[in-house]
């Protein structure tokens, strides 16, 4: 599974982040980035979570 953030859509709630920290960290431009290649097995339900709970869905996934 991959994941990505759309920079321009992300507002930095930091949900992401916090839901999901394996996968996405909070970058000095107040948006997040996605800082794996790939989602670790043990961190896809967290990742599609964060994707689900992503207030602008700027997150999109790649199964
Ligand atoms: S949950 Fe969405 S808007 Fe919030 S930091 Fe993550 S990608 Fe950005």
């Amino acid at each position: 599974m991959k994941a990505y953030v759309d920079q321009d859509t992300c507002i930095g709630c930091g949900l992401c982040a916090e839901i999901c920290p394996e996968v996405f960290a909070m970058n000095d431009q107040m948006t997040a980035d996605v800082i794996v290649e790939i989602v670790p097995a043990e961190a896809e339900d967290a990742a599609r979570d964060a994707s689900d709970s992503c207030p602008v869905s700027a997150i999109s996934i790649e199964e």
